[in-house]
């Protein structure tokens, strides 16, 4: 029966996990199941792109295995299980032929690698790294290599180019974008970003695109959109990541970027709520640990029968460059507003004012960032 089956969390990353501790934490019997396609270790995203600085492998950085997870959670926790698709009318999951009946639903299947042309990713030498199981599989790959080729120069992308070179790596970055975090950081910030990483010894490749890979004696030629060609061993594409939204369209739920929901996390289809990497809440797509933490919160105290709707402040992001510290809060809408910048050296103090003075966002770098917490004070909530 519909009111006797448990709660089904689709996804052990950080968003499902987060979601069955707060549950817990409310209900110690409710009726709780995990599905995962991966092994279900317990493991922190953002410490994949700090691996070589802190020293950590792939092993080191899992926190729990599935097992662990499921009598800590008092759940059930079905790992190496993909689900291929969700009946709304009739309450129920598929895993193949196997259908499950959930009496609530969460979706926290996160997001998916943007992937390359064929020309870049059908090549061996090219991985990227989205979990634990790519990681652990990429610290293989560049085992007894020296050179990486990072595509992207986003959050992800200078994430790696700062930890790959504190590992000792020759480290070459090439994005089509003319800066590096672009829709992210303003230009005198990205600047200082990159003459950082550049001063560490990274090469930049900018406002040239990636046009194919082909190997050559074990490692790597990356061909450029200008004609030239690197020289590479491993070659790591870090070009962004899209919410998971396939079979949520195919189940007939609204989707924009992301699974759309309300305030209190819940899809357009009764019982079934989506959270985390995968979820557009009320129009925004946040792909970090605060929002889904919050959301989490808030998520469980609805599915334990008090109705919250989420609330996001402001949630200032942290990047991982310690050779050029940052913080950025972007703020929701780059228009009529101005950037006032403030710079000393790499050090950056960017703040984003509408035409009242109001702060409406703010990049800080190097030196500036211990102004993070005053700064993020000032700046209006997301989801007030
Ligand atoms: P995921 O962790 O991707 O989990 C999705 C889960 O769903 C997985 O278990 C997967 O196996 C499962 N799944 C998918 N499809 C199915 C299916 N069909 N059936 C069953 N299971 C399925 N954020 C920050 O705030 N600060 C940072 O410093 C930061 N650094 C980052 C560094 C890196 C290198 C990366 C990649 C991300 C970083 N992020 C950071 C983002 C943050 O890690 C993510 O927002 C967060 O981990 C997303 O968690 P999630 O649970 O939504 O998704």
């Amino acid at each position: 029966r519909r009111d006797q089956a448990p709660v089904i969390i689709i996804g052990s990353g950080l968003a499902g996990y987060s979601l069955a501790r707060e549950l817990r934490k409310r209900d110690s019997d409710l009726p709780l199941m995990m599905i995962t396609s991966d092994d279900g270790t317990s493991y922190s995203k953002p410490m994949l792109s700090t691996g070589f600085t802190k020293g950590k492998s792939a092993d080191e950085l899992a926190q729990a295995d599935a097992g662990t997870m499921a009598d800590q959670l008092n759940m059930e926790i079905r790992t190496h299980t993909r689900v291929t698709g969700i009946d709304p009318q009739a309450h129920q999951i598929l895993i193949g032929e196997e259908r499950l009946t959930y009496h609530k639903l969460v979706l926290a299947w996160g997001a998916d690698v943007i992937r390359l042309p064929d020309a870049i990713s059908a090549s061996e030498r090219v991985c990227s790294i989205n979990d634990l199981e790519d990681y652990r599989y990429f610290r293989r790959m560049v085992e007894g290599r020296r050179r990486v080729i990072l595509l992207g120069a986003g959050l992800i992308g200078c994430e790696y180019a700062n930890d790959l070179r504190n590992g000792g790596f020759d480290v070459t970055v090439v994005a089509p974008s003319t800066q590096v975090m672009p829709g992210l950081l303003p230009e005198p910030a990205a600047d200082a970003v990159r003459r950082s990483l550049e001063a560490e010894g990274v090469t930049f490749h900018l406002g040239v695109a990636a046009e194919s890979v082909s190997e050559d004696n074990g490692g790597a030629q990356v061909h450029l959109s200008d004609g030239a060609m690197l020289q590479g061993d491993v070659v790591v594409s870090a070009v962004g990541l899209r919410p998971r939204t396939r079979l949520a369209t195919a189940a007939g739920l609204d989707v924009g970027h992301g699974i759309r929901t309300d305030r209190q996390l819940a899809t357009s289809a009764v019982d079934i709520y989506a959270l985390g990497d995968c979820a557009e809440v009320e129009g925004h797509v946040l792909m970090y640990v605060m929002p889904l933490m919050a959301a989490a919160r808030a998520l469980a105290a609805t599915l334990t029968g008090e109705p919250t709707p989420a609330k996001w402040g402001a949630m200032p992001v942290l990047v991982k460059t310690p050779c050029c510290p940052v913080a950025v809060c972007p703020p929701a809408e780059c228009g009529g507003g101005h950037w006032d910048v403030q710079r000393d050296g790499n050090n950056v103090r960017a703040l984003y004012r509408d035409a009242a003075g109001e702060l409406l966002g703010f990049a800080v770098t190097g030196d500036y960032v211990i102004e993070k917490q005053a700064l993020s004070k000032e700046v209006p909530p997301v989801l007030a």
